[in-house]
């Protein structure tokens, strides 16, 4: 059953730490690919196509994650071998591992996560080994996922610390909060101890490198 789990595919766009604009702390940020809506002044349409992104087994990704070095503030997904000069440093002791070094929270956005209700699942149940402050962007609204009734989707809320869901509306803007539109809820959980009042959490950008590119993650202001 375990290696089962580790065996699923979740198909990423992007990973990165330490984000620190899509809630508290410093966070490892998981944006998965593909998403079918069509949301008028949608931010993320680097993701919205499922070749955006990579599949990748979780159990490498969780190895990935595990192997991050706090001296070392990026992670690439995209650079096997840098990867791999990473993962040699930690085998030999040099590395810490980021959940032991100090309470590191996970957000997964997108895209839409929820269209990989398999692969997210494992994704979850492995990081909950780790962390329980996992929060979830989705388009889908929470009574939308209750609905579909998969085993997979009840599984992955059931870990889920907060979710942060419905579709960006972008008359709906007010330029308020960490989330797209005022439609868009905080709906906690699990560990109401991490989020606290998540509706007056500022939004806010943060700028990185990444790979070639200049990147940036977070809630944007109003233009
Ligand atoms: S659900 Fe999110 S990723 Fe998909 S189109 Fe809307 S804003 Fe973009």
């Amino acid at each position: 059953m375990e290696s089962n789990v580790l065996k699923k595919n979740i198909n990423i766009a992007r990973m990165y730490y330490p984000v620190k604009t899509l809630g508290p702390g410093e966070r490892i940020g998981i944006w998965l690919a593909g998403c079918s809506r069509n949301c008028k002044g949608c931010i993320s349409t680097d993701f919205k196509s499922e070749t955006a992104g990579r599949r990748i087994e979780v159990g490498r990704l969780i190895e990935m994650i595990k192997k991050y070095f706090l001296y070392d503030k990026e992670l690439f997904l995209t650079q096997e071998n840098r990867f791999s000069d990473l993962s040699n440093k930690y085998e030999s002791g040099e590395g810490k591992d980021i959940f032991t070094e100090k309470r590191c929270g996970v957000t997964i956005s997108g895209g839409e996560p929820f269209i990989q209700p398999v692969g997210l699942n494992a994704l979850v149940r492995e990081i909950k080994k780790y962390t329980e402050d996992i929060i979830i962007f989705t388009g889908y609204l929470y009574e939308e996922l209750l609905e579909k009734k998969d085993e997979n989707i009840n599984q992955i809320l059931s870990m889920t610390g907060m979710l942060v869901d419905g579709p960006y509306i972008d008359n709906l803007n007010d330029g308020i909060g960490m989330r797209g539109s005022s439609n868009q809820r905080f709906i906690v959980l699990n560990h109401p101890e991490y989020y606290d009042h998540p509706e007056k959490w500022k939004r806010g950008i943060q700028g990185a490198v990444y790979g070639n590119k200049i990147i940036t993650m977070g809630i944007p202001d109003k233009i």
